[in-house]
């Protein structure tokens, strides 16, 4: 599955992108184990860095993280398992530090990991040597530093030009063992398209419709995706009258995981072929910066507006967000007036300046396109 890419500064016309690949591995019985092995060792790391950090931070006032070769004299496990794995959790503990000293108030401290809350995973970087790069792809399987050639799945496979950068392997809860792989592709900074009026769209976030456009198009989330969520919710009620620790309870618990696991996979699905289509269709989509990190992502508009900003942004297209105080609800899309108020249990409503009927949401997606387009073009 593609993931999100990133542009970072280039020279001569050329950008850098991030591509994420995310593959299914199917690792022999040994290779798991190491998998298993490394997953341990990186919290392991992680736990003994931090707590002599904490230890060091209390008794001098001195922030520092000693390295993970400090402690492998002492632990000969850590050394079955790939260095990098344990010099990447050093990176992470690193930064998740400078990000919280940075700015406290919304970063929270780092904090130990425990086999039971945190995913398993570790982290490796490729390197390049005169025989090669220490990690690479086959042409059904990855090769690893520590596993050799661990079986994958591919549903997309990298282009030749790609370069491999990290891989992240990580367990499910429900066993299923799976690698995000890192890309640098460079690619040609596309031209910019000039948006108009006919080729640009605005999108109004909408509980019932997923999102309602200027033009009166919706995303009705699929009928699937609510059957889906109706059998978790009951799955969790069934759950709650059982005695936690019986037969049935784990088994129970497994059903809800794989449930789960089946709905994101459906959701983010269904968020990237609507986001692909909108984004090769229009020229430029308008949006309201409504502050979606609290009303996501159950709904998964957060996630949405991601993935348009990406898909237009390689094309050359602008997502141009409308500020999120901006009363697009209130205002008459014919004439501009102002209301006291909009009842949003209405779905219609007559403008008393000049008469018009208007649907409450297409009115707001209609006054989002406007304003992002004057905003863009000012
Ligand atoms: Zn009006």
């Amino acid at each position: 599955m593609p993931g999100r890419s990133k542009k970072t500064a280039g020279s001569n016309g050329e950008v850098v992108q991030y591509t994420t690949l995310k593959v299914r591995l199917c690792p022999t019985p040994a290779q798991a184990e190491l998998f298993e092995k490394t997953f341990g060792c990186c919290r392991y790391i992680w736990n003994q860095m931090l707590s002599d950090q904490q230890r060091f931070y209390e008794e001098t006032g001195v922030h520092f993280i000693p390295t993970p070769a400090k402690y492998k004299p002492g632990t000969p496990f850590l050394k079955e398992v790939d260095n990098q794995a344990l010099t990447q959790e050093y990176n992470k503990l690193a930064q998740a530090f400078r990000v919280f000293f940075k700015n406290p108030e919304s970063f929270r401290h780092p904090k130990f990991k425990r086999k039971k809350d945190d995913r398993d995973s570790f982290t490796a970087c490729s390197h390049e040597f005169e025989s090669g790069p220490t990690i690479y792809t086959t042409r059904d399987g990855i090769r690893m530093t520590k596993a050799g050639i661990v079986k994958a799945k591919f549903s997309r496979r990298p282009q030749a030009w790609w370069k491999l950068k990290r891989i992240t392997v990580s367990r499910t809860k429900t066993g299923k063992y799976y690698c995000s792989i890192l890309y640098e592709c460079p690619v040609k900074q596309p031209e910019a398209v000039v948006p108009t009026a006919e080729t640009t769209i605005g999108l109004k976030y909408s509980m019932g419709h997923f999102y309602v456009a200027d033009n009166g198009a919706m995303a009705d989330p699929p009928r699937w995706l609510k059957r889906s969520q109706e059998k978790l919710e009951k799955l969790q009620q069934k759950l709650a009258r059982m005695e936690p620790g019986s037969r049935n309870y784990e088994d129970g618990v497994q059903k809800y995981r794989l449930l789960h696991e089946h709905i994101a996979n459906q959701r983010r699905d269904f968020l990237h072929k609507e986001s692909s289509r909108i984004a090769n269709d229009w020229d430029a989509v308008c949006v309201r910066a409504d502050d979606l990190e609290t009303v996501s992502d159950r709904s998964g508009f957060g996630q949405f507006r991601e993935l348009l900003r990406y898909k237009l942004e390689r094309q050359g297209k602008p997502l141009i967000l409308v500020e999120r105080y901006t009363p697009t609800s209130r205002t008459c899309s014919a004439c501009g007036a102002l209301q006291e108020k909009v009842l949003y249990k209405n779905r219609t409503w007559v403008c008393p300046e000049c008469g018009t009927r208007h649907q409450r949401e297409v009115n707001a997606a209609r006054n989002i396109k406007s304003e992002g387009l004057a905003r863009h073009c000012a």
